[in-house]
């Protein structure tokens, strides 16, 4: 697209042209004095985009002038349906095709009200979207799919939260923005449109699909594969989503809308951190079961097209394979055990092991260690023993390079996030530097490998991000 005089990328609208009725032109606020906080200078290069030209003149990341679209779709929130949910505070920039071949979306968060915004304000706050930065590139460097952040860009305005907090937006990058509440949309309210959206869907992430007989139960198929997949490599690095809501399903198997999201400590399966969630909805042992809640969703949202309901029944082995087979190798064995594994997680659970910590330790032969009762450990570490190879060498470096040293602490990412809100970003960049190559040791750094000390007060993410 052109902005001012300069082609900065060349910005695609296959949604908008082929399901039309599923997004609407929607001019982003200006931003009175846009400052660049943080530009992703890899993924810039990836989208075919020259960083300095993005960094020279920021009015393309807060959509000035650009044939910026709001999104609509529904949702399932905290179990409720909401008929009409849409981007209440995000358009769609356009769609550019990358480095490697692939489509995808350039979104915009925090560029004012959109007629989706339901009352709210239509604006981010410097923190949430800085968080949203950091997270994205965390899993992104952990080999989980993601959406990740090209930007964030400092709006100049001051925006009312519980207390007046600098704005933002946020420029984020995704395979698209095709949600299980997109679909649920166009079933229920534009069901013209519901076919082709199946069909964008199709060609854009399983393309393949489009030659089975029956391409919608082959479209289900493949969500289903790729969502368990997903939740079991977040379960894999105790990755807690937060808002685990239907609009907050991918299509693409990536992780999207990073909000109360935060990495579990001391194993529990019921580990939230959003203020909201108070029956544990959304806690880290739920996830698996409420994806596939929001698949049944899904798939009830396809039936129009052909009866797909039978494949949900494949998900609960698919997911409990991805996550065994992870563990195995977390675990430096070269077959899965189910039993060993969920055996461990009840012992880290009884004994209140550091989840992050415990993988490195048992690499580097300390786990002992992080055990009040060390005879179960014992125990548990016999039978693993009794499934290693005879010759050892390589293990433990292979488990390193599955298991992160350095994630993002919540107390580490709340006094990053909290100095760069005083203008202070050098502790944000250290940790996004650290979570960055999250398996290589490096000496400075250790500080930010450590659970928060005993006693403080436990990690809570609010709304109104
Ligand atoms: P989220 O919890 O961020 O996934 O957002 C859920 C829905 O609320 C989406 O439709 C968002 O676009 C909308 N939303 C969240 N915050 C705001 C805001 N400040 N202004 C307008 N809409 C918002
Ligand atoms: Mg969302």
């Amino acid at each position: 697209m052109v902005v001012g005089e300069r082609t900065l990328l060349d910005l695609d609208d296959t949604y908008a042209r082929e399901v039309p009725a599923l997004s609407v032109p929607w001019p982003a606020v200006t931003a009175p004095a846009p400052r660049l906080l943080v530009l992703n200078d890899e993924l810039a290069a990836e989208l075919g985009a020259d960083p300095a030209a993005l960094r020279a003149d920021v009015s393309l990341l807060v959509g000035a002038g650009a044939g910026t679209r709001a999104l609509v779709y529904a949702g399932h929130q905290w179990g409720v349906y909401k008929p009409r949910l849409g981007d209440g505070r995000a358009l769609l920039l356009g769609e550019v095709v990358d480095s490697h071949g692939r489509l995808r979306d350039l979104h915009l968060k925090g560029t004012g009200a959109t007629p989706f915004a339901r009352g709210y304000d239509g604006r981010a706050a410097v923190g949430p979207m800085l968080r949203e930065y950091l997270l994205g590139e965390t899993m992104h460097a952990l080999g989980i799919p993601t959406t990740r952040a090209l930007a964030v860009v400092a709006t100049g305005e001051t925006i009312e939260r519980d207390r007046p907090l600098p704005g933002a937006v946020l420029c984020r990058v995704a395979a698209s923005h095709l949600r299980v509440g997109t679909f649920q949309y166009a079933a229920a309210s534009e069901p013209g449109a519901l076919r082709a959206l199946a069909d964008h869907a199709i060609a854009r992430h399983f393309p393949d699909a489009a030659d089975a007989d029956r391409p919608y139960l082959e479209l289900f198929r493949r969500v289903v594969d790729a969502q368990a997949a997903l939740v079991a490599r977040w379960m894999l690095v105790g990755f807690v989503h937060g808002v685990m809501s239907t609009d907050n399903t991918t299509i693409s198997g990536e992780t999207i809308d990073y909000g109360p999201c935060a990495f579990m400590d001391a194993v529990d399966p019921g580990t939230v951190f959003s203020s909201l969630d108070k029956t544990g909805r959304y806690a880290y042992g739920a996830q698996p079961a409420i994806l596939q809640w929001n698949l049944a969703r899904f798939g009830e949202s396809l039936r129009p097209l052909d009866d797909v309901e039978d494949v949900l029944e494949e998900f609960p082995a698919a997911y409990e394979r991805y996550w065994a087979e992870g563990m195995a190798a977390k675990l430096g064995l070269s077959t899965p055990d189910v039993a060993l594994s969920t055996d461990l997680m009840a012992l880290l659970h009884a004994q209140r092991v550091d989840f992050t910590t415990f993988f490195r330790a048992l690499a580097a032969g300390t786990a002992r260690d992080l055990f009040l009762d060390r005879e179960a450990f014992d125990a548990w570490a016999a039978r693993r023993e009794a499934l290693l190879p005879a010759d050892r060498t390589g293990v433990a470096a292979a488990m390193d390079r599955v298991n992160p040293l350095y994630i993002p602490r919540n107390h580490v990412t709340d006094a990053a996030l909290e100095a760069a809100e005083q203008g202070d970003l050098a502790p944000f960049h250290r940790l996004l530097g650290a979570v960055g190559d999250p398996f290589v040791a490096r000496p400075g750094l250790e500080d930010l490998t450590r659970p928060a000390p005993a006693g403080a007060v436990p990690h809570v993410t609010y709304c109104g991000t």
